[in-house]
């Protein structure tokens, strides 16, 4: 996971390893080969600028060159401002209501289907919860299908309406059939297109305003960049989600929407997946990134 990162991160403190005595010129080099890796893992130009600009302010108004380790304390800051840039605290996700009714949201492709079974398995072994999976993709049987096998694997029951094409009557109907019959968490997987469309948002955005989810969670994948990051705001307009999936970690991401999407749409990553299997998900800690991006 963001082995590029960590490596040119690595290579841009070893300026400051070299000297005895570390000067201005010293630090202003590291936060230039700093920006640089920022760029190279895609992220974006100002959100990197800025990074590096925030970390030189504090070093200043900390005097590091001053202090006995300013290498360390300069490590430590930019660390810190990592952290920051991927959202600060850990942020959980709202299980108020019953049943508790979570939509998911995204592109075709970014792993919300993966992603819903995951939460409800997640949810039903850590937070003892009885859920229900919906399937609200009224174009692709075999997305109805997917669900179902998913569903199977973690032993959870699927709500679906093969014939019915309203997705704001099947999410509807499915929280009805939950409070029927004794679901206290209700997961609605969404159709996703290939790229962001009108008609797609207006979809979903008569979903979520019929069901008035407890939350909402957009789920991109990590290997798109700066695409996850426009698509992110998209959906934000429209949805105003209340959390970030990313999904795919445990490819080969560069880590530019881990590092940006939290600056672009001010809303906290909180789960990210990592893997194919049930199993391969984790809640975010920004700080457990930083360290991990660090080494
Ligand atoms: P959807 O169209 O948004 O519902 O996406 P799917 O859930 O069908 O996922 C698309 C593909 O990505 C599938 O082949 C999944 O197995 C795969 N996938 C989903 N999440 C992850 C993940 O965290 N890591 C990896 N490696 N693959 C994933």
């Amino acid at each position: 996971m963001f082995d590029n990162l960590s490596e040119k991160l690595d290579k841009a403190f070893h300026i400051l390893k070299g000297h005895g005595k570390i000067t201005e010129i010293n630090v202003a080099e590291t936060l230039k080969e700093v920006r640089r890796a920022l760029l190279d893992a895609d992220v974006n130009f100002k959100i990197a600028k800025d990074f590096t600009a925030r970390v030189r302010d504090k070093a200043i108004g900390q005097n590091v060159l001053t202090t006995l380790q300013p290498g360390q304390l300069l490590v430590k800051l930019v660390k810190d401002e990592l952290v920051d840039l991927m959202g600060g605290d850990v942020a959980g996700v709202n299980l108020s209501g019953n049943p508790t009714v979570i939509l998911m949201s995204g592109l075709q492709g970014s792993g919300k289907t993966t992603f819903s079974g995951k939460l409800a398995n997640y949810l039903k072994t850590k937070k003892n919860k009885k859920p229900l999976l919906v399937a609200c993709d009224i174009y692709r049987p075999a997305a109805i299908n997917q669900l179902h096998v998913v569903g199977k694997s973690i032993d959870v029951e699927v709500y679906s309406e093969i014939e019915n094409k309203n997705p704001v009557e099947i999410a509807q109907n499915a929280i009805k059939y939950a409070k029927a019959n004794g679901f206290n968490l209700v997961i609605v997987d969404t159709a996703g297109r290939l790229a962001v469309d009108e008609e797609m948002m207006d979809e979903i955005a008569r979903v979520h305003q019929a069901i008035q989810p407890h939350e909402t969670l957009f789920v991109v994948d990590s290997m798109t960049g700066q695409d996850a990051v426009n698509t992110a705001k998209a959906f934000n307009d429209r949805l105003n989600f209340d959390g970030v999936v990313l999904t795919k970690l445990d490819g080969d991401t560069r880590g530019g929407a881990a590092l940006s999407i939290k600056s672009v749409v001010n809303k906290p990553i909180k789960f990210i997946g990592t893997g194919e299997k049930m199993d391969a998900i984790d809640a975010f800690y920004p700080s457990r990134m930083a360290d991990r991006i660090l080494g």
